[in-house]
Protein backbone atom coordinates (compact mmCIF):
# COMPACT_ATOMS: atom_id res chain seq x y z
CA UNK A 1 0.00 0.00 0.00
CA UNK A 2 1.59 3.37 -1.40
CA UNK A 3 1.83 6.15 1.91
CA UNK A 4 0.99 9.08 0.24
CA UNK A 5 2.28 10.92 2.92
CA UNK A 6 5.95 9.89 2.36
CA UNK A 7 8.26 12.59 2.40
CA UNK A 8 8.96 11.89 -1.44
CA UNK A 9 5.10 11.82 -2.06
CA UNK A 10 5.40 15.37 -0.18
CA UNK A 11 8.90 16.36 -2.20
CA UNK A 12 6.99 15.38 -5.71
CA UNK A 13 3.67 17.90 -4.62
CA UNK A 14 5.78 20.69 -3.64
CA UNK A 15 5.19 20.29 0.01
CA UNK A 16 8.91 20.20 1.36
CA UNK A 17 11.51 21.94 -0.72
CA UNK A 18 14.77 20.18 -2.57
CA UNK A 19 17.36 20.77 -4.51
CA UNK A 20 16.56 19.62 -7.68
CA UNK A 21 18.94 18.45 -10.52
CA UNK A 22 16.79 17.02 -13.39
CA UNK A 23 13.31 17.02 -14.31
CA UNK A 24 11.11 15.29 -16.68
CA UNK A 25 7.89 14.09 -17.39
CA UNK A 26 8.06 10.94 -15.39
CA UNK A 27 10.98 11.42 -12.74
CA UNK A 28 12.28 13.94 -10.65
CA UNK A 29 16.23 13.86 -9.53
CA UNK A 30 17.16 15.97 -6.21
CA UNK A 31 20.43 15.92 -4.20
CA UNK A 32 20.20 13.46 -1.05
CA UNK A 33 19.80 15.34 2.55
CA UNK A 34 22.46 13.57 4.04
CA UNK A 35 25.21 12.84 1.19
CA UNK A 36 27.48 9.61 1.55
CA UNK A 37 29.62 10.69 -1.10
CA UNK A 38 30.58 13.72 -2.95
CA UNK A 39 28.08 12.99 -5.73
CA UNK A 40 24.89 11.84 -3.98
CA UNK A 41 21.62 12.29 -6.29
CA UNK A 42 18.15 10.26 -5.61
CA UNK A 43 16.32 9.88 -8.57
CA UNK A 44 12.58 9.13 -8.40
CA UNK A 45 9.91 8.21 -10.63
CA UNK A 46 6.63 10.93 -10.54
CA UNK A 47 4.12 7.82 -10.09
CA UNK A 48 3.06 5.99 -6.88
CA UNK A 49 5.70 2.86 -6.25
CA UNK A 50 6.40 2.24 -2.77
CA UNK A 51 10.32 -0.17 -4.15
CA UNK A 52 11.85 -1.49 -7.20
CA UNK A 53 9.25 -4.23 -6.95
CA UNK A 54 6.79 -2.56 -6.94
CA UNK A 55 7.79 -0.12 -9.83
CA UNK A 56 8.75 -3.67 -12.00
CA UNK A 57 5.40 -4.84 -11.83
CA UNK A 58 3.19 -1.97 -12.16
CA UNK A 59 5.25 0.90 -14.21
CA UNK A 60 4.59 1.66 -18.17
CA UNK A 61 7.58 0.73 -20.35
CA UNK A 62 7.93 4.51 -20.61
CA UNK A 63 8.00 4.93 -17.04
CA UNK A 64 10.59 2.06 -16.68
CA UNK A 65 12.63 3.46 -19.38
CA UNK A 66 12.41 6.99 -18.20
CA UNK A 67 13.71 6.19 -14.89
CA UNK A 68 16.78 4.91 -16.03
CA UNK A 69 17.70 7.65 -19.11
CA UNK A 70 16.99 10.22 -15.82
CA UNK A 71 19.65 8.45 -14.13
CA UNK A 72 21.95 8.64 -16.83
CA UNK A 73 21.06 12.04 -17.54
CA UNK A 74 21.85 12.68 -13.59
CA UNK A 75 25.21 11.03 -13.99
CA UNK A 76 26.44 13.34 -16.99
CA UNK A 77 24.85 16.52 -15.37
CA UNK A 78 26.87 15.46 -11.87
CA UNK A 79 30.25 14.69 -13.86
CA UNK A 80 30.09 11.56 -12.77
CA UNK A 81 29.82 9.09 -16.27
CA UNK A 82 33.35 9.23 -17.04
CA UNK A 83 34.77 8.51 -13.77
CA UNK A 84 32.16 5.84 -12.90
CA UNK A 85 29.18 6.08 -10.47
CA UNK A 86 27.62 3.77 -8.04
CA UNK A 87 23.26 3.16 -8.22
CA UNK A 88 21.63 1.41 -5.12
CA UNK A 89 17.84 1.04 -4.86
CA UNK A 90 17.29 -0.37 -1.34
CA UNK A 91 14.14 -2.25 -1.43
CA UNK A 92 12.07 -3.74 1.58
CA UNK A 93 12.87 -4.26 5.51
CA UNK A 94 16.45 -6.51 4.87
CA UNK A 95 17.51 -4.02 1.75
CA UNK A 96 17.41 -1.23 4.46
CA UNK A 97 14.89 1.23 2.47
CA UNK A 98 13.86 3.60 4.74
CA UNK A 99 11.44 5.66 2.36
CA UNK A 100 8.57 3.70 1.13
CA UNK A 101 8.85 5.54 -2.70
CA UNK A 102 10.99 3.97 -5.03
CA UNK A 103 14.62 5.98 -5.26
CA UNK A 104 17.57 5.26 -6.69
CA UNK A 105 20.50 6.69 -5.06
CA UNK A 106 23.54 7.85 -7.33
CA UNK A 107 26.43 8.10 -5.84
CA UNK A 108 30.26 9.33 -7.15
CA UNK A 109 32.85 11.84 -7.04
CA UNK A 110 35.03 9.40 -5.16
CA UNK A 111 36.15 5.90 -5.23
CA UNK A 112 33.52 4.20 -2.91
CA UNK A 113 35.01 1.09 -1.61
CA UNK A 114 32.89 -2.15 -1.17
CA UNK A 115 29.94 -2.74 -2.16
CA UNK A 116 28.25 -3.59 1.08
CA UNK A 117 30.11 -3.41 4.49
CA UNK A 118 30.87 -7.49 5.87
CA UNK A 119 28.69 -8.56 8.58
P1 LIG B 1 16.80 4.65 1.76
O1 LIG B 1 17.45 4.21 3.02
O2 LIG B 1 17.32 3.94 0.55
O3 LIG B 1 15.28 4.62 1.85
O4 LIG B 1 17.25 6.15 1.54
C1 LIG B 1 16.49 7.26 1.90
C2 LIG B 1 17.34 8.47 1.59
O5 LIG B 1 16.51 9.60 1.57
C3 LIG B 1 18.45 8.73 2.61
O6 LIG B 1 19.71 8.72 1.95
C4 LIG B 1 18.09 10.11 3.17
O7 LIG B 1 19.23 10.90 3.45
C5 LIG B 1 17.26 10.69 2.05
N1 LIG B 1 16.31 11.71 2.44
C6 LIG B 1 15.41 11.68 3.44
N2 LIG B 1 14.69 12.82 3.49
C7 LIG B 1 15.12 13.58 2.46
C8 LIG B 1 14.77 14.87 1.96
N3 LIG B 1 13.81 15.61 2.53
N4 LIG B 1 15.44 15.34 0.88
C9 LIG B 1 16.41 14.62 0.30
N5 LIG B 1 16.78 13.39 0.72
C10 LIG B 1 16.15 12.88 1.79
Amino acid sequence: MYDDNNIFARILRGEIPCKKVHEDDHTLAFEDINPKAPVHTLVIPKGKYVSATDFAEKATDAEIAALMRAVRKVAALKGVDASGYRLIANTGVEGGQEVPHLHIHVLGGRTLGAMVPSK
